[in-house]
Formats: C-alpha cells, structure tokens, sequence
C-alpha cells in the first residue's frame, strides 16, 4: 500500500527515527495522458496534484512541515495563504492534534478551501489586505512567539517534502521528461521541482535536468518583468502573489535548467480551463490552468519538437473553485417540470 510521500522517499527528506510521521498517505497522483494538445510526435502529461488529500500539492510540502513541528514540539501550526496551503495546514494539524490558525486575504480565496479550513477546525482570520501583507504578518508573529511554527513555503521542510513530486514523475515514466511546466505564485513549487530534479541527476538516477518551464498570470507576473507588482489581480487567486518569497531561487532554478519564466492573460488562462474540462475531462483550478495555457502558447509559437515530453502539473483541483466552475461554463441549468419537457429538450433525431 502507498504509504505518503515521508516513508517512500524517507532517504531523501531530512526525517529520522523520532520524527512522529502526520500523513494522509499524500502523493502517488497520476500522470494523465492528455492526446491533442500538442502537435504529433510531442508527448503531453498531466500530473494530477489535485488528487491528493486536501485537493492540492500543498499536501506534500504540509506531511513533512507538520511532522517536523510537532517533532519539534509545536502545538499550533500558522501560516498566510491564498487558499490551499490553509486547507492543507488545517487538516493536517487536525490529523497531528494541534491548534491551526490561517490569515487569508479577505475576500480574495476561493470558497472551497475557505470551506476546507473552516471544516477542519483551523481559526480563519480574514485579513484588510493582499497574500503579500498576510505573509509579512504571519513571518512577523512566528519570530515573535516561538510556540508558533509558521508552516508557509519559507519553512525549508515544505520545499523538501514538495520534491518528491520530481521523484514520481522520474519513477513512474523511468526518466525525467524533456520538460516541467508549472504555475509559479510565490515559487516555491518550481524551487521544489528543482531541488528534486538536481538530487535525482546527481545520484545519477537521471543524466539532465528537465527545462522548468513556470508560467505567472500576466496580472502577477513580478519574475516575468523583474519587480514586484503591488496589486497583484488574476483570475487565478492561488498565484494572485506580487512579491514571490523564492523569487530568486526559482529564477535561479530556471536558469539552470535551460527553461523560463513567462506570463499569460487571464483569457488564455480561461481558455486553458475550458478545454481541459470539455476535451480531457480533467477539471483543474485557475492557477493549474496557466500552465497548461502556458504550454499551448509555447507550442503556437513552435517551442517544442519532435520527441519532446512535458509534463504539465496540474497544482489543484477545480472543485476548489466552483465559481469560476460556474462562471466559465457560462450557462444554467435548464429547468423543466415534466418528461415531456425535457424530451422536448434533447432535440434528438427521430431514429429511422
Ligand atoms: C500554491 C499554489 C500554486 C503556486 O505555488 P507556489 O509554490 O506558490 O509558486 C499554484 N497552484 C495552486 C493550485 C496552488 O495552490
């Protein structure tokens, strides 16, 4: 049995013996083949992070931070968020026993995780401000009060426990793919897929690295034009970030890898959603969907070749957003009160 990212890939993560292991048996997600995005000869991947536990990757980083602080001997876990790192936290505090306490930007995150947090017993403190303030509060508080372990992605144990996601991609597919794209909010994730990639290559496990490919909102896009942006705005609240706390690391990731950073419009990000939905049949949250908005521009402007293979992390699930679930669909449901009604509705040719 599968039994979380902490047990199967123990020799890698910075655990021991007396570490007191908080799992929800988190990672193992698939690589879902999506045929038709790109052009022949291309290989395209879809690794699936909104199957784990809590609905996103976050689960991967939060196994690994949790443990470490109730190894530690925390009690209360904190943590700003744009959503999915709290419902991560929640329930993984709920399952360890320790008091969770999560300062969103009020208004601003999607009803789902909301309702995740909430569910799982954290205290939800609504903040007047952006992702950005919330952080600089909650680093601030944990500086200040010892008892509190801040469990956002500047607690190296999340980027430790977030690269295994290298290693499944490697083991399932027997070798790295040519190239990793993903949606970079306070880039974190891609410094992760990093780390992991560069600890498989110098085991010898793979002989190069895969091009990271990180794809911004063009509202948020601070690694794209080399400054912070103030007010960040997208669609995609999960990477709504104007102030990436691994800015430099990630960009210092890309480079390594011969990939890049670059921005797409929230219509192409929409775009993106709708076509994963009604044509792979894989419903994946805004944020998920810059990336594969990403590559599709990439492909249009004839980025890769032939034999290439990119896998696309799809970094949430679209559950966590019905809005824009709703929003994008764009229609109603059509009401009717009787069979013949809705006979009437399906508008089906008569068989001859
Ligand atoms: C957190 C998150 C991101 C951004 O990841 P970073 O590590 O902040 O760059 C992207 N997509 C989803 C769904 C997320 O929850």
């Amino acid at each position: 049995m599968w039994p979380g990212v902490i047990e199967r890939y123990r020799a890698w993560l910075p655990v021991s013996e007396h570490t007191p292991v908080v799992t929800l048996r988190e990672g193992n997600t698939p690589l879902v083949e999506a045929p038709g995005l790109l052009g022949r000869g291309k290989t395209l991947w879809l690794k699936f992070e909104g199957l784990n536990p809590t609905g996103s990757f976050k689960d991967r980083g939060m196994t690994l931070a949790v443990s470490k602080a109730k190894e530690a001997g925390a009690r209360t876990v904190i943590c700003a968020s744009t959503g999915n790192t709290s419902a991560a936290a929640a329930a993984y505090a709920a399952r360890a026993g320790m008091t969770c306490v999560v300062v969103i930007p009020d208004g601003r995150i999607a009803v789902g995780k909301l309702a995740q947090a909430l569910a799982h017993g954290a205290r939800v403190v609504a903040l007047a401000g952006n992702f950005d303030e919330a952080l600089a509060h909650v680093r601030a508080l944990a500086e200040q009060h010892p008892a509190l372990a801040l469990v956002n992605s500047v607690n190296p144990f999340r980027l430790e426990g977030q690269k295994t996601a290298a290693f499944e991609i490697v083991d399932a597919l027997g070798h790295a793919p040519t190239h990793l794209a993903l949606p970079v909010g306070n880039a974190g994730n891609i410094t992760a897929y990093g780390m992991g990639f560069r600890a498989y290559r110098d085991a010898g496990r793979i002989p190069a690295l895969p091009r990271l490919l990180g794809f911004q909102a063009a509202g948020a896009a601070p690694l794209v034009l080399g400054h912070p942006v103030e007010h960040p705005e997208t669609v995609a609240t999960a990477i709504r970030i104007g102030r990436p706390a691994s800015g430099e690391r990630a960009l210092a990731a890309v480079a390594e890898s011969g990939g890049r950073v670059e921005a797409v419009t929230d219509a192409e990000i929409l775009d993106a959603y709708r076509r994963l939905a009604t044509t792979v049949g894989i419903l994946a949250e805004p944020a998920s969907c810059a990336a594969v908005a990403g590559v599709l521009k990439l492909e249009r402007e004839g980025y890769f070749a032939a034999g290439d293979e990119v896998v696309v992390v799809l970094t949430g699930h679209g559950l966590k957003d019905p809005d824009t679930a709703r929003a994008v669909s764009g229609v109603e449901p059509i009401r009717a009160s009787s069979r013949a009604e809705i006979e009437a509705l399906l508008e089906l040719a008569t068989p001859s």
